[in-house]
């Protein structure tokens, strides 16, 4: 088939719902770009949401699972143990973001290990209730839409929803220009949002602690905009959780593994959770996911109440234990760092330009998960998606603002990270003027 014919095929048989940036095919995908049916080559600053974070088609990634393919492809974790399972448990451990965190779980996708983490806080806690943040997003299965809060497409006409879900505000304090670094003080009796003080109004007038099992939030907002919490906030929901018995749940499967400079999110506030969950990342690109939680908790649960046919597989496990070596080997972590101030400073310099601030409105995050939200109303981000798109480049938008996601390889080389900037700057300022 044609190119055209293809994208005409596509259109028609594949369903509508999902939703698609481009019409294109794509072909093959090696490091830090893809290349599309009939040779179109793009510098993929997306990593397919978040996922092929250590580029598409890592050597070491697909030799480990080419190899576990030929020795076995499914084991069934509820029939018996799987060595790329265990091994991948063992290559965990001494990542988690605190020693708590010593028994796993794992799953297919980001949604059904959230599922897994309410259905984990609701029997050991023997309460129901759910609390989350505004903004948030979970996922697109029926308890996972209820938790859903970042657009309002996700639960449209898909109701009724698990019910027993209540949200607060998470701070996002630009309008109070309030800094969202790691560092310096955050003033809460002046933030509009209030977000502890409804918290704390929200357990006395909407869900009892004695009714509310956890509250879960992603410890840097995803696709609600990209949005660190100022300091100290973590701490004061830990606080919360631990006076009221409700357990702290951190929802990482974007913003974990690598993709704010450290490991996990939570470790820039020094704040446990009692239940990690993770996904995309973890095994850059095959379906996998995870909790980690303590023992004493997970061990609540009977025996086949958790499960799921595919969940844990053989070769993803195996594409997991790759990863977490290569994180170590090719030192990421030092890479996102080093990356993401090139990328953050490109993007600093534009909000200064008299030629393009204008069209900005903030600039933010962690490591290589960064957000440029334009001046509201006109449609920008999606302008600056475009021209990127005319200039071979794919950038991803999020949020009901006007936000450009910036989510590179983890492991982009200077090069193309010097590519990506000089593309992005040119498609600011072609929008700006
Ligand atoms: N949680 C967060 C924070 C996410 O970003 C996503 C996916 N964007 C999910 C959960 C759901 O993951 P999945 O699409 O794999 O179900």
């Amino acid at each position: 088939m044609s190119v055209s014919k293809l994208a005409e095929f596509g259109t028609r048989h594949v369903a509508k719902g999902i939703g698609r940036l481009s019409n294109e095919v794509i072909e093959s995908g090696s490091g830090s770009y893809v290349t599309m049916t009939g040779g179109r080559k793009y510098l993929d600053f997306t990593c397919g949401i978040g996922v092929t974070n250590l580029g598409h088609c890592h050597p070491a990634v697909t030799k480990a699972a080419q190899s576990q393919v030929g020795k076995l492809v499914h084991g069934q974790i509820n029939i018996a143990f799987q060595k790329p399972y265990l091994e991948l448990v063992e290559q965990m451990l001494p990542l988690m973001p605190h020693k708590s965190l010593d028994t796993f779980f794992f799953w297919n996708s980001g949604a059904e290990a959230v599922e897994a983490a309410i259905k984990l806080a609701r029997h050991a806690t023997k309460k129901q209730n759910v609390i989350v943040m505004q903004g948030s997003y979970h996922g697109r299965t029926f308890g996972t839409m209820a938790m859903t809060r970042s657009k309002t497409v996700y639960g449209e006409n898909f109701a009724p929803l698990m019910p027993g879900v209540f949200s607060v505000p998470f701070p996002y304090c630009k309008q109070c220009s309030i800094s969202h670094s790691t560092e310096g003080k955050f003033n809460y009796d002046n933030c509009c949002m209030d977000p502890i003080r409804q918290l704390e109004i929200l357990l006395k007038q909407e869900t009892a602690p004695s009714d509310t099992a956890a509250l879960i939030l992603e410890p840097v907002l995803g696709e609600g905009g990209y949005v660190p919490p100022p300091p100290g906030y973590l701490d004061k929901l830990r606080d919360i959780c631990d006076k009221n018995n409700i357990l702290l749940i951190c929802d990482e499967v974007q913003c974990g593994y690598g993709r704010t400079g450290k490991m996990f999110a939570v470790e820039h506030w020094g704040v446990r959770p009692d239940i990690l969950v993770m996904a995309k990342g973890i095994a850059n690109g095959f379906p996998l996911s995870a909790i980690a939680s303590r023992k004493e908790l997970m061990d609540m649960q009977k025996p086949g109440s958790m499960g799921g046919t595919y969940a844990g597989n053989a070769v993803s496990c195996a594409a997991g234990v790759a990863v977490a070596k290569t994180f170590k080997e090719e030192k990421i972590l030092d890479n996102v760092n080093a990356r993401g101030k090139e990328l953050r400073a490109t993007l600093d310099a534009a909000w200064k330009d008299e030629k393009t601030k204008h069209i900005i409105y903030d600039v933010r995050g962690l490591g290589l998960m960064l957000a440029l939200e334009c001046t509201p109303g006109k449609g920008y981000a999606s302008k600056i998606q475009a021209k990127c798109m005319e200039k071979d480049m794919l950038v991803l938008t999020t949020s009901i603002y006007d936000t450009l996601r910036l989510i590179p390889p983890l492991n982009i080389s200077k090069e193309d990270m010097a590519k990506g900037c000089q593309i992005l700057k040119e498609a600011i300022e072609e929008v700006a003027a």
